[in-house]
């Protein structure tokens, strides 16, 4: 009996149909597909892509070198070294972040105080040799810097949920 049935089944096409019936009931539909990269679906204020070091208007750091970001990393993508300045305040002299072993939870960010550490909505990097993907704190800076109109407008947009 079910080798009848497989044999009506195949001769009449039935799976081919039900394929078909398939097809085009979302032949209509509001297409979702996109042609990347030239087009692009927009993304959340909260996207976690490529990390930045951010300054305050007048040009100072705003990272006061606590440790805490390293501290919580669970990759330990995160190298910091400080130092203490003249002025008693401490910044870091060394601040790297090594992409290769991050996982982008957004941890680094959660945890600093000074909203110094941040992931931008970046995504479209690469390396090309080893050790371009280990971010310097110059680099990371740059991204800030180049960025900054971008971050601070996506951190006031999620700034009720928080
Ligand atoms: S996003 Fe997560 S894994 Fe990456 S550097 Fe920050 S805390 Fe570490
Ligand atoms: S980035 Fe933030 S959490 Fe990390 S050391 Fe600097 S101030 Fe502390």
């Amino acid at each position: 009996m079910r080798r009848i049935f497989g044999f009506f089944k195949s001769f009449l096409l039935l799976e081919l149909l039900a394929g078909l019936r398939v097809t085009l009931s979302n032949l209509f539909k509001r297409k979702i597909t996109i042609q990347y990269p030239e087009e692009k679906t927009p993304l959340s204020p909260r996207f976690r892509g490529l990390h930045a070091l951010r300054r305050y208007p007048n040009g100072e750091e705003r990272c006061i070198g606590c440790k805490l970001c390293e501290a919580v990393c669970p990759a330990l993508a995160i190298t910091i070294e400080t130092e203490e300045r003249e002025d008693k305040t401490r910044r870091t002299t060394r601040y790297e972040i090594d992409m290769t072993k991050c996982i982008y939870c957004g941890f680094c960010e959660e945890s600093c105080p000074v909203d110094s550490i941040v992931e931008t909505n970046i995504h479209e990097y690469h390396g090309e040799k080893r050790g371009d993907l280990y971010f310097t704190k110059e680099m990371l800076l740059a991204v800030g810097d180049k960025y900054e109109a971008q971050i601070a407008n996506d951190r006031k947009k999620d700034a009720k949920f928080r």
